[in-house]
């Protein structure tokens, strides 16, 4: 505070204390000589008295206050002097004065002798003068008051963040303009009012704790995250950070804290999950809120024991439909049987989508098969009944697996799995039914036999081999990167993709010795194109959980690392958001052990799983890659435009690699570069291609880059 603000708030409390008072009783009959000495004693306000609006007293302060004589003000006009704007305001108050309603103090402009307007603070109380009804006035000059105030609260409100102090009951006692403006209430409701009133009642315990324990502790919390209610009835995020305060011998009279408004992030945090775990088509919990819901109605099952059903819902001939129909029929179709099985169930049942036209649906709680039976033949006659798409009827059937817990699985995974390979069956029936699973059905689960029969020797049989991918860096327009994709050409099955061999590499455990194969190639290959004279590149090369568990993965890493002589810098692990969800506590000292290595870690496929911005910042990360889901329809879908902008900002303010994958057209180059992400990968710029074809695109584009600098 300055010293002017100090004499004026000085001032301030002593008109308040001495003058602003009402009056006892309504008139008071005062002596004027004495009441003079009073009043010239009190200094700092001037008195005058008025009578049918003219002056017929003036104090010394007054005049000095003014400017103005007293011969010049002795019979004058009382409102002469006052703005223009404010000299209504002040006639009315002087006559709720003589009527007795109201002596509050009030505020007006005035004009001095000298020309200079001011800020005056005045109250008016009756008085019986010389025998007739009159007004006495103190009039305060407040304009340095004034102009400290606002320059305080131009100050505080360029402020972002809200001050705000409250007593130990938790009633407001100070805030700034930016409480208001957070909570949408205007400052006199706020004043005195408990900290409750703005809480949304469901948290107004996680609030109260956080107070307890600053009261208890003595110190300040940590930022913690606060559901408001604001006015108008809506909900906002605040962030707050609150401390004790206490009087000068350490009592603890209150607290005082900063709030910042998070609503935004909250907003891109939920729509991001809200993104995660539902299906865009048709708005059902998708395959991962289907595994969560799974898992969570397991675990109660086991509780309570109970039985639970998984059944797997396939559409028979889709694809028929979807290729003679096109795609947007396509969709329609399955909005409408998503919307069919919802009615057929009761609300307590959970129906997703996998993907595709596969559905799931849990039923928990039933007491027998037969109930499962003729829910089954329900869901197959709804899903049968005629649809028009275009113009023409038509119609689907489907074809159900059905996996029951405890007896076809015990966890999440097995269940699943279960339930697929009884769908399976019931199409090899003919479609259009459905089978509950049996153990023989696993065995004769051909062709996922063949697959990993196949799989056990397709290292020594030297099927494997590796594709490359190029990732350009938007800002250098150079080849920063290539990612190692895996494939296998088997001798019976031809060739097979990743996502169909991958899964069952990695539920045999083959994915170990593959993987560690698969790392071993990449790191030979990068220092082989080196050695060709090719500037080096960072070599990503894709994990799967259960190659970071295994306990030699970490030595496998070090010793392919010095066996082939790659630079650790030069090394990319990627591991998928999914996998790092689902058990961080264990993967973080591995991750941590990786980093110490000098090796850089990606997240892959980053926004299909829901990590915060929170529990993103505890891995040792250095990129994410965006899932080619959200590129796919850039610029186009307004949600995925929105996500991957928020992805990219978010990993801009975590310092970390932001790149874009399952980039195909012009368009999504255009729109990645002008939101500035670091890299990116796909068809657009590059496939996957062969060593050699790898090394001749390198070579090209680096002599390219040469040749204009
Ligand atoms: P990923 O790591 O996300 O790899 C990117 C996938 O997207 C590759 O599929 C790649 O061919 C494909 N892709 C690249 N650009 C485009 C594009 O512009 N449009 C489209 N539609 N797709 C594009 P791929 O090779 O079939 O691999 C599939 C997945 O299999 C990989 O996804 C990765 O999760 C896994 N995978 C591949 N190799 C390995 C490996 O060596 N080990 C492990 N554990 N997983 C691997
Ligand atoms: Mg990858
Ligand atoms: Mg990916």
């Amino acid at each position: 505070m300055t010293k002017d603000d100090e004499n004026s708030t000085g001032m301030a409390d002593k008109i308040k204390t001495n003058h602003l008072k009402p009056p006892a009783s309504a008139a008071i009959n005062h002596d004027l000589a004495s009441l003079a000495k009073d009043i010239i004693a009190s200094a700092g306000v001037g008195i005058y008295i008025v009578q049918d609006t003219r002056f017929v007293y003036v104090s010394e302060l007054y005049q000095k206050l003014t400017g103005y004589t007293d011969q010049e003000l002795l019979g004058d006009n009382s409102l002469k002097n006052i703005h223009a704007d404010d000299r209504e305001k002040v006639r009315q108050q002087a006559i709720k004065c003589l009527k007795k309603e109201s002596f509050e103090p009030y505020e007006y402009r005035f004009t001095r002798k000298d020309g200079e307007l001011r800020y005056i603070l005045e109250t008016v109380t009756p008085i019986m003068f010389k025998g007739k009804r009159a007004t006495l006035g103190s009039f305060m000059d407040i304009t340095e008051r004034k102009i400290m105030e606002e320059k305080y609260r131009g100050i505080l409100e360029n402020i972002q963040e809200a001050y705000f102090e409250v007593d130990l009951n938790g009633h407001c006692i100070f805030f700034n303009d930016s409480l208001c403006r957070i909570t949408g209430y205007p400052r006199e409701e706020l004043s005195g009012a408990s900290y409750k009133n703005i809480t949304d009642e469901e948290n107004s315990r996680i609030v109260f704790q956080a107070f307890h324990k600053v009261f208890k502790t003595g110190q300040p919390t940590e930022g913690f995250d606060w559901r408001i209610k604001r006015k108008d009835g809506t909900q906002s995020y605040i962030e707050a950070s609150v401390s004790l305060q206490k009087t000068a011998s350490g009592k603890p009279v209150g607290f005082k804290g900063i709030i910042r408004d998070i609503t935004e992030r909250k907003n891109i945090e939920q729509e991001l999950q809200h993104l995660a775990t539902h299906d865009t088509l048709t708005g059902l919990p998708n395959r991962l809120m289907v595994g969560q819901l799974l898992d969570h109605a397991i675990q109660s099952a086991h509780r309570y024991n109970r039985q639970l059903a998984v059944f797997f819902v396939d559409l028979d001939r889709f694809k028929t439909v979807n290729d003679s129909l096109g795609h947007d029929a396509g969709d329609r179709l399955l909005k409408e049987v998503a919307a069919r099985l919802r009615q057929s169930l009761r609300h307590v049942d959970v129906v997703g989508r996998l993907g595709g036209d596969e559905f799931i649906i849990l039923i928990e709680d039933f007491q027998d098969v037969k109930q499962l039976e003729i829910l089954a033949h329900k869901i197959l006659a709804t899903v049968m009944q005629p649809m028009f798409l275009l113009g023409e009827e038509c119609r689907v059937t489907a074809s159900i697996g059905i996996s029951v817990f405890p007896q076809h699985g015990r966890d999440e995974q097995s269940l699943m799995k279960n339930a697929d390979i009884a769908m399976y069956f019931a199409k090899e029936e003919g479609k259009n039914n459905f089978q509950f699973y049996s153990e023989n059905m696993h065995a004769m689960s051909s062709a996922r036999l063949a697959i990993e029969t196949n799989l056990r020797h397709a290292i020594e049989r030297n099927e494997l081999y590796l594709n490359y991918q190029a990732q350009l860096d938007f800002r250098t327009n150079e080849i920063a990167g290539v990612e190692a994709l895996l494939r296998w050409n088997n001798r019976y099955l031809g060739l097979v993709t990743p996502t169909q061999f991958i899964p069952i590499a990695e539920e045999t455990g083959l994915i170990v010795p593959i993987g560690r194969w698969v790392l071993r190639t990449a790191c030979m290959q990068n220092v082989a194109w080196q050695k060709q004279g090719l500037p080096p590149v960072s070599m990503a090369v894709n994990l799967s959980l259960r190659q970071l568990m295994d306990e030699t993965f970490l030595q496998d890493v070090r010793d392919i690392l010095e066996e082939t002589g790659l630079a650790p810098q030069l090394l990319e692990l990627e591991i998928t958001e999914n996998m790092v969800m689902h058990s961080p506590a264990r993967l973080i000292p591995v991750l941590t052990k990786i980093k110490a290595l000098g090796v850089r870690l990606t997240i892959d496929d980053f926004g299909t799983g829901y990590s915060s911005l929170a529990q993103l910042k505890n891995f040792p990360i250095d990129s994410i890659k965006v899932d080619r889901s959200f590129i796919r329809n850039l610029p186009q879908d307004r949600d995925n435009k929105a996500i991957t902008e928020a992805i990219i900002n978010m990993g801009r303010s975590l310092n970390l690699t932001v790149i874009a994958e399952g980039v195909e057209t012009k368009e999504q180059e255009r729109f990645l570069r002008r939101k500035v992400c670091d890299e990116m990968q796909g068809f657009y710029f590059s496939k996957p291609l062969e060593p050699e074809q790898f090394a001749e695109l390198l070579r090209q584009y680096s002599l390219s880059r040469k040749s204009e600098s």
